[in-house]
C-alpha cells in the first residue's frame, strides 16, 4: 500500500527478542521467526538476522522482518519496544526511519522472509507468554483498520494462538469492516497447511445468538462424527477408533494428534470407499456413511468460537442477545473490543462511554457511569471473566485469553481499545492504557469458575492499587480534555464524580480480591482470599 512515510527499522545487536514489537502491531506487519541458520545462505544482501536467544531452540537465528509496504507508520511498535540503546540517547532497538530508501530492499528482504518455515505450534515449546507468541503465525493481517488501532492486535493475538481452529463471529462495527472489506479479507490462512480461520459477519443486533448458532452446528457435527465413528469401527479400525473417541485435546500437542488421527482417518476411508463390496460382514449403507463421515471428520479436532464485536454490539444493541448467550452455559467465547464509543459510526456514545468524556449525544459530557458488564457477567458463577489491556501487561492478556479457552464454558474478555475517537496521538495508545490501568479506571483481572472447585477465590486483581488520579489519565485525550476548555466548571464537576466512581469501583473490586464473589455455582469448594494487590480497602486518589 505504501502508505507509511516512516517505516521502523530494526538493530539485531541489542534486541533482546523480547516480541513486543510483534504483539502490538496492529497490521501483523513486523514479524519473527526462527529458523536454522542454512536456510540463510541465500538471503539477499541486507536481510538481517542474528543468534536466536531460545534455550530450546539451540543454534538457532532469529529475524525480525518488516513488511514495509504494508506497515501504517504508526510507531507502535517502537514505543513497545522496553530497549533503549546506550549509545544514543533517544533511540531503541528499533527505530522509525523515512520508508522511500528502504522500500526495494526491504521489498526484497519480506519476500524472502515469507519463504522461511513458521514455527509449528507444537513442538514442547509452551506459547504462553509475548516472546513465544512472537513465533506463531498471525492469521489476521494488513487489515483497513486505522493506523495504530487498539482493536486489532488482540485480534491478531487470537489468530496466533488459536490458528485455524478459531471460528469467529463478528458483529457489525470497526472489526466488521476492517475485518470483511470485501473483496478483500485480512483473515488469512497458515502458509504450510492453507488453513485459517472461519469467519462471518452478522448483525449488531443478533451476533451472540450467531456465534452460539456457530456453536450449535459444529457440536452436532462432532456428534454425528462420533456416532458414525462408533458404527464404522470395524472398517475404521478398533485401535484407531477408540483413539478417535477418547483423544486427550487439551493441549496443542494433544490437538495435533488427533489431527493425525483424522488425516489417517481419512486415508483408510477413502481406500475402503473404493472398495466397499469387499468388506466382510457387509455394512448396510457403507457407502453413504463413509462419504458422511468423510464431510464431518475435521469436527473431530476441537473447535474454538469467539463471538468478537465493539462496546456498541456488547453494551448496548446485542446486550441481550450478548446475557442471553452467558446464560445458555455454552461454549462459546466473547472477546469485547471496547473502544467506549461507536467508532465506526463517528463516536457516539455507548454505555460503555466513561462519566465526563464527550461524545455524540453527550456533547456536554456524559453525566452516568460506564456500564459494569464484566461484574454482570461475573454475577452468573459460571461464566470465565476476564478485563484486560495489552499495553499495561500483555503477559495478562495472552494468560487471559488462554484461560479463557480452556474453559468449557462461557467466556467473556474485554480488551481496552484505544482509538482515534479518544483524541490521542495514536503513538501513545498502549501508554494510555497503561495509565487507565495505573489510575484505577480500568483494573485488569481474571474471574475463573474453576477455582471454586479448588477452594479458592476464583476473581484475581492482576492491578496494582491505584498510583495516578484519574485526570492524569484522563486529560491526555481530547474526549475529556474538550469539555474542560469550552465548560471548565462543568469538566470539574464531573471529573470529581469520576474519580468518585473510580475510587467506589476500586474498592468493590478490592473487596472481591480480599473477600471472594459469591457463591460457588456448583457448590464445590469454599472460598478464600487471594487479592493480588495492596490489601487496602481506602479510596487512593480523595474527591
Ligand atoms: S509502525 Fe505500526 S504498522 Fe508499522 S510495523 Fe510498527 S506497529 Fe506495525
Ligand atoms: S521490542 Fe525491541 S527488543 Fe523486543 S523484539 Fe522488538 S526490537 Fe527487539
Ligand atoms: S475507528 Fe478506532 S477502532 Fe475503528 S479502526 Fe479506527 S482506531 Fe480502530
Amino acid at each position: 500500500r505504501n502508505i507509511a512515510l516512516e517505516v521502523p527499522v530494526w538493530d539485531p545487536d541489542i534486541c533482546i527478542q523480547c516480541g513486543k514489537c510483534v504483539y502490538v502491531c496492529p497490521h501483523a506487519v513486523i514479524r519473527a521467526k526462527v529458523v536454522p541458520p542454512e536456510l540463510l545462505a541465500n538471503a539477499p544482501a541486507s536481510f538481517k538476522s542474528t543468534e536466536a536467544r531460545w534455550k530450546e531452540l539451540p543454534n538457532q537465528k532469529y529475524v525480525l522482518q518488516v513488511a514495509v509496504e504494508d506497515c501504517t507508520g504508526c510507531a507502535l511498535c517502537v514505543e513497545a519496544c522496553p530497549v533503549k540503546d546506550k549509545r544514543q540517547t533517544g533511540r531503541k532497538a528499533i527505530n522509525m526511519a523515512p520508508q522511500l530508501p528502504l522500500r526495494e530492499a526491504e521489498a526484497q528482504n519480506w519476500e524472502f522472509f515469507k519463504q522461511l518455515p513458521n514455527h509449528p505450534r507444537f513442538d514442547g515449546i509452551h506459547f504462553n507468554n509475548v516472546k513465544n507468541v512472537q513465533l506463531l503465525e498471525p492469521l489476521f493481517e494488513f487489515s483497513g483498520a486505522c493506523a495504530g488501532c487498539g482493536e486489532t492486535p488482540y485480534l491478531s493475538l487470537l489468530t496466533r494462538l488459536f490458528g485455524d481452529r478459531l471460528y469467529v463471529a463478528n458483529a457489525t462495527g470497526c472489526s466488521s469492516i476492517y475485518g470483511g472489506n470485501l473483496p478483500t479479507t485480512p483473515w488469512t490462512f497458515e502458509a504450510a497447511t492453507g488453513r485459517g480461520p472461519a469467519w462471518s459477519n452478522s448483525l449488531f443486533e443478533d451476533n451472540a445468538e450467531f456465534g452460539l448458532g456457530m456453536r450449535l452446528a459444529l457440536d452436532e457435527q462432532m456428534n454425528l462424527a462420533r456416532e458414525l465413528v462408533g458404527r464404522l469401527r470395524n472398517v475404521i479400525g478398533a485401535e484407531l477408533a477408540d483413539a478417535l473417541l477418547n483423544a486427550d485435546q487439551s493441549t496443542e500437542q494433544g490437538i495435533a494428534a488427533q489431527r493425525e488421527r483424522v488425516a489417517e482417518l481419512r486415508r483408510r476411508l477413502e481406500g475402503w470407499r473404493a472398495e466397499t463390496a469387499a468388506l466382510q460382514p457387509p455394512i448396510a449403507d457403507l457407502p453413504s456413511l463413509i462419504s458422511n463421515l468423510l464431510a464431518v471428520s475435521d469436527k473431530l479436532v476441537r473447535k474454538s468460537v469467539w463471538i468478537v464485536g465493539g462496546d456498541g454490539w456488547a453494551y448496548d444493541i446485542g446486550y441481550g442477545g450478548l446475557d442471553h448467550v452467558l446464560a445458555s452455559g455454552h461454549n462459546v467465547k466473547m472477546l469485547v473490543l471496547d473502544t467506549e464509543v461507536y467508532s465506526n459510526t463517528g463516536g457516539q456514545a455507548s454505555k460503555a462511554t466513561p462519566l465526563g468524556a464527550i461524545a455524540k449525544f453527550a456533547a456536554a459530557g456524559k453525566h452516568t457511569r460506564k456500564k459494569d458488564l464484566g461484574m454482570m457477567a461475573m454475577s452468573y458463577g459460571n461464566v470465565y471473566v476476564a478485563q484486560v489491556a495489552m499495553g499495561a501487561n500483555d503477559a495478562q492478556t495472552i494468560k487471559a485469553f488462554l484461560e479463557a479457552e480452556s474453559y468449557n464454558g462461557p467466556a467473556l474478555i474485554i480488551a481496552y481499545s484505544h482509538c482515534i475517537a479518544h483524541g490521542i496521538d495514536m503513538a501513545k495508545g498502549l501508554h494510555q492504557q497503561k495509565l487507565a490501568a495505573d489510575s484505577g479506571y480500568w483494573p485488569l483481572y481474571r474471574y475463573d469458575p474453576r477455582l471454586h472447585a479448588q477452594g479458592k477465590n476464583p476473581f484475581q486483581l492482576d492491578s496494582g492499587a491505584p498510583k495516578i488520579a484519574f485526570k492524569d489519565y484522563a486529560y491526555n485525550e481530547t474526549r475529556y480534555r474538550m469539555l474542560q476548555q469550552s465548560h471548565p466548571e462543568e469538566a470539574e464537576a464531573l471529573m470529581k464524580a469520576a474519580q468518585a466512581a473510580v475510587n467506589e469501583h476500586w474498592r468493590k473490586y478490592e473487596e472481591m480480591a480480599l473477600k471472594g464473589i459469591g457463591q460457588p455455582h456448583d457448590g464445590a469448594g469454599a472460598m478464600v482470599g487471594g487479592a493480588k494487590s495492596a490489601g487496602t480497602l481506602e479510596p487512593r486518589v480523595a474527591v
